[in-house]
């Protein structure tokens, strides 16, 4: 059986809820099915839509709100949603509270930190003056920008089955304090936190763009097939 992925969607314009096809098409082809979750959706229903899942995908997007983590915005941070925040903080933690295999991507790294109590950077290049680029702003979402280094011994190092990758990079904002019960498993060379993992190896996430990368670089693949492996196996 093909175990089913719960992606939550982030509202567009036109009153309309949306993801990537990117995000849809990586998960049919690592063997999963993927359904929608609005935003909207009552953090108390969370109960009953992990009931119908078997395994997460938490999206990028947005920046969550300084608040959540017990700080005033800066400047740079001008897009919000406080609706999706709210939902997702609330999803993650039920999920993880179940064990539910996840595999969060960019704002879903910076959302599961938040959700344990961790907090971010809110915009790299002001506050982090010695970071290299993590903005790319090439034709294609699929080029690969910076190097990131894995750490020994991590989840992601073994599913990857590399030491050391070249990525996409499209974020702002990165992982300052990291929530405890989780550990770095990826870093750019200038230091900036690239990935984490919860200790139980339920959570998986990245701070880069997989799903942009994995029909033109087979190598990211295995992120995809990894959450598929663990959703079939914890139906
Ligand atoms: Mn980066």
């Amino acid at each position: 059986m093909r175990p089913i992925i719960g992606m939550t969607a982030c509202r567009g314009e036109g009153n309309v809820y949306k993801t990537n096809d990117t995000y849809v098409k990586a998960v049919i082809r690592a063997g999963g099915v993927p359904v929608l979750l609005p935003i909207a959706a009552r953090p108390e229903d969370c109960p009953r839509l992990l009931d119908l899942t078997d395994g997460l995908l938490i999206p990028g997007g947005v920046d969550i709100a300084p608040q959540f983590f017990g700080e005033e915005p800066v400047k740079e941070v001008t897009c919000i949603d406080r609706v999706q925040d709210e939902f997702e903080l609330e999803l993650i933690r039920q999920a993880a509270a179940r064990k539910k295999p996840m595999l969060a991507i960019c704002r879903g790294l910076q959302v599961v930190n938040v959700a344990f109590g961790g907090t971010l950077w809110q915009d790299i290049p002001t506050q982090c003056p010695q970071a290299h680029g993590h903005n790319q702003e090439t034709e294609s979402r699929s080029e690969a920008y910076h190097t990131v280094c894995l750490s020994p011994g991590s989840r992601l190092a073994a599913v990857l089955g590399k030491e050391e990758l070249r990525t996409n990079s499209y974020h702002h904002q990165a992982v300052k304090d990291l929530a405890p019960g989780f550990s770095v498993c990826a870093q750019a060379k200038d230091g900036v936190i690239e990935g984490i993992e919860s200790a139980d190896g339920a959570i998986l996430a990245v701070q880069w763009h997989p799903e942009c990368m994995a029909e033109r670089h087979p190598e990211f693949r295995p992120l995809f097939e990894d959450l598929i492996r663990r959703s079939a196996s914890n139906k």
